[in-house]
């Protein structure tokens, strides 16, 4: 156990074997075998309807079990940007969510989030496509979850290759919404399908935040776009997004991330949680 605590808080870490950089390392060298090794895997957390409180999506999200330790993709998703790795496991990411997504009983979005990198790379239309046609998904059931940031890059480039892949049926959501800069023009010529409002904004609802909430959402709406909450905690919160016309909420008030082996089961019957406070949102 104390040898455990000692590689899994990264400052003690740090401590006892050197610098940031040792477990910069140290994560960097098991990144570069961790697909082989079979330590990847997605858990999927539910997007709700506002309205009616059903299952629209799951948002897939990379699992890193490493040995004993859990690394969360906050620290090893940008070692996997900075030294050439996601392109490889954003590839493996797409085809094992399209086909965990082709196996569910009913059509169910899936969202898979994207790195600025893979969709710089030229063979991203091909690797999606390529996913979309093994697995046998619907085009319309991938969802793509890009950031702000993606403009900071080619910017033409950036926004004919999302317009190819809505043009296939793909839908693209700006994920982390207003957390980053986005011009107005750049919101207007990209033309996404759904933005997600990001989580700082939603737990900020209770105080000051509100008008900033509203003011967001009506720029969503100004553009056309279906609006997402994420880390919706309480039921407060559904309540108030969902006034505020917000369409759909994803958060742990809903439902953690699942492991792939238990969605069947959420899908064929949400938890009797959900189910109660679903009475209470649809009289909203
Ligand atoms: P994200 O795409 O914004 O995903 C939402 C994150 O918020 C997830 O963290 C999720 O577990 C967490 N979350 C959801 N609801 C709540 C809530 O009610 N409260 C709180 N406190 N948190 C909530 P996770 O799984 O640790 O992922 C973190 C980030 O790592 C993601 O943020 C995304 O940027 C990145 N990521 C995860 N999987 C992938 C992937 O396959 N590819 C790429 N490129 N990035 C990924
Ligand atoms: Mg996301
Ligand atoms: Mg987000
Ligand atoms: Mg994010």
């Amino acid at each position: 156990y104390q040898k455990k605590r000692a590689i899994s808080t990264s400052g003690v870490f740090s401590k006892e074997l050197g610098s940031k950089l040792t477990r910069e390392q140290f994560l960097k060298d098991g990144l570069a075998r961790a697909i082989e090794n079979k330590e990847l895997s997605l858990s999927f957390q539910p997007i709700m309807a506002s309205d009616n409180s059903e299952i629209c999506a799951f948002e897939a999200l990379l699992r890193w079990q490493k040995e004993d330790e859990h690394i969360s993709p906050v620290e090893f998703i940008p070692i996997a940007e900075q030294h050439g790795f996601i392109r490889k496991i954003g590839t493996w990411v797409l085809n094992k969510a399209c086909f965990v997504a082709a196996s569910w009983p009913k059509p169910i979005a899936v969202s898979v989030n994207v790195s600025v990198s893979q969709l710089q790379s030229d063979d991203f239309i091909t690797i999606v496509e390529e996913a979309l046609l093994t697995s046998g998904l619907p085009a319309d059931l991938l969802h793509l979850e890009i950031t702000e940031s993606v403009f900071s890059f080619d910017k033409d480039i950036m926004i004919s290759r999302i317009k190819i892949l809505q043009s296939r049926g793909i839908k693209v959501s700006i994920d982390d919404f207003g957390t980053e800069y986005s011009s107005l023009s750049v919101m207007q010529d990209l033309a996404v399908n759904t933005v997600k409002i990001d989580r700082s904004f939603v737990s900020r609802l209770d105080s000051s935040g509100l008008a900033i909430v509203q003011a967001v959402i009506n720029i969503a709406h100004a553009f056309d776009y279906l609006v997402v909450a994420e880390g919706v905690e309480t039921r407060e919160q559904a309540l108030a997004l969902q006034k505020l016309g917000v369409h759909f909420s994803q958060g742990f008030y809903f439902s953690k991330p699942i492991p792939e082996h238990k969605v069947l089961q959420f899908i064929k019957k949400p938890c009797a949680k959900l189910t109660d406070d679903n009475a209470i949102l649809t009289k909203v």
